[in-house]
């Protein structure tokens, strides 16, 4: 694969970094178990953390490698890891996504209590807003957080929560008030509080660490909340605004390494007497690849150029850069199962694994549909 973060959308510093990260993936052997997930995640988050690397995912004055999120440097890692491993790219994802409420939104002594350990892997983090009946539609949300003098008591369920029973930090999405998607709070709620604990886990179809969340009269502190309450609506949409194009990266860096072991596959292969890549059905299969390669390239660089350059929101960049990355990779990674032939179907073939990785990417964080709704409303409203 080529250096990546070549292009007008990269400073020295993003260049610096990912020669860095490439250097540092190429030398690093972490455990990386299908089968034992969980310790795998483990694994990655203390290796990530000794190499410096989770220090993208907080501000400069708790570590970051920036003054602030740089939605470059995330999607340049996101990049370059999921290049290596959808676990690798797991744990710095969720270091990143569970805590940027409190990057972004936090007071002072929620983000010195918290994102110091997050960049040092001392705290595993996870973003906890999915309910059984509030996917999609996250107004639905029924997890109440009821005010009680100095506390918030919280009480229901999350579903589908990466880092479930694995992660330190919860931040928490709860209902506070009857209006919808205006009654929501956003809080930080230890793993280990009482009446916080992590339920049965799920098992997808690639290596994740998910499971779900019950709340049975846990009490927060009213300290524990970020921002103000009803906020939490905001807090999400403005944190995801920023992850959505990071999805798209991960996406991308997938879909890479599906283009690169394609590359050599059909180089070497040998058909009807010369390689596979010399067939001219083969070569528009890697025509549409490498194009869908480059084109998701443009719109994530460009997604995260325009937040880093100061935009407030990059709602329709970001939402344009995960969906069409998300399902790029999906196009890509079916098209090298079929020219890695019977190999491409085989478990633990490098194909057959990216083809696996890539699935979930369309649905969290916003499935494709509703990617597609933002982008249309966004356009439509000029
Ligand atoms: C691997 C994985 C990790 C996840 N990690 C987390 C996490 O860490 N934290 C967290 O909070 N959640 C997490 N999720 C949950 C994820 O965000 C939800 O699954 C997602 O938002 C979709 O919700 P749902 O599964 O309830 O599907 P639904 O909301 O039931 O949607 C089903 C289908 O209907 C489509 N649809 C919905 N609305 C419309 C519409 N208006 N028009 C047309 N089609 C529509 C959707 O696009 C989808 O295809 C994770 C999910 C997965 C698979």
């Amino acid at each position: 694969m080529g250096v990546v973060s070549e292009g007008p959308f990269f400073d020295e510093e993003h260049r610096a970094f990912a020669n860095g990260l490439q250097r540092w993936i190429s030398q690093t052997d972490v455990l990386d178990d299908e089968r034992n997930a969980d310790a795998s995640c483990r694994a990655w988050v203390r290796a990530l953390a000794e190499g410096g690397w989770l220090r993208a995912c907080v501000p400069g004055v708790y570590g970051g490698i920036r003054a602030g999120l740089d939605v470059r440097t995330l999607c340049l890692a996101r990049e370059l890891l999921a290049h290596r491993s959808a676990l690798a790219d797991f744990a710095f994802a969720m270091q990143g996504l569970g805590s940027a409420p409190l990057s972004l939104f936090g007071n002072v002594d929620l983000q010195r209590r918290y994102l110091p350990s997050v960049a040092e892997g001392r705290c595993v983090a996870a973003f906890a807003l999915s309910e059984r009946e509030a996917g999609s539609d996250v107004a639905a949300l029924a997890t109440r957080a009821r005010r009680d003098g100095d506390s918030y008591v919280i009480d229901g369920e999350k579903t589908w929560i990466s880092n479930a029973g694995v992660a330190d930090l919860y931040v928490v999405f709860a209902r506070t008030g009857n209006d919808g998607a205006r009654g929501l709070t956003a809080f930080a709620v230890d793993a280990a509080t009482a009446g916080c604990t992590a339920g049965k886990r799920v098992e997808t179809i690639s290596p994740h660490p998910l499971g779900t969340i019950r709340f049975e009269r846990c009490r927060v502190p009213v300290s524990r909340r970020i921002g103000e309450e009803g906020e939490g609506f905001k807090i999400a949409m403005a944190t995801l605004d920023v992850f959505r194009s990071t999805v798209g990266a991960a996406a991308l860096g997938f879909a890479k390494r599906a283009l690169d072991e394609t590359i050599a596959h059909v180089k070497s292969r040998q058909l009807f007497g010369a390689p596979l890549g010399a067939l001219q059905l083969t070569q528009a299969a890697i025509a549409s690849m490498a194009t869908d390669v480059d084109a998701s390239a443009l719109l994530v660089y460009r997604a995260a150029w325009v937040k880093d350059s100061g935009a407030a929101r990059v709602t329709r960049e970001s939402a344009m850069a995960k969906w069409f990355a998300t399902e790029a990779a999906g196009r890509v990674c079916d098209r090298a199962v079929q020219l890695f032939g019977a190999r491409g179907v085989v478990r633990g073939e490098i194909a057959e694994r990216l083809y696996r990785d890539v699935r979930a990417l369309r649905i969290y964080e916003g499935a494709s549909e509703i990617q597609q709704i933002v982008i249309a409303r966004q356009v439509l409203e000029g």
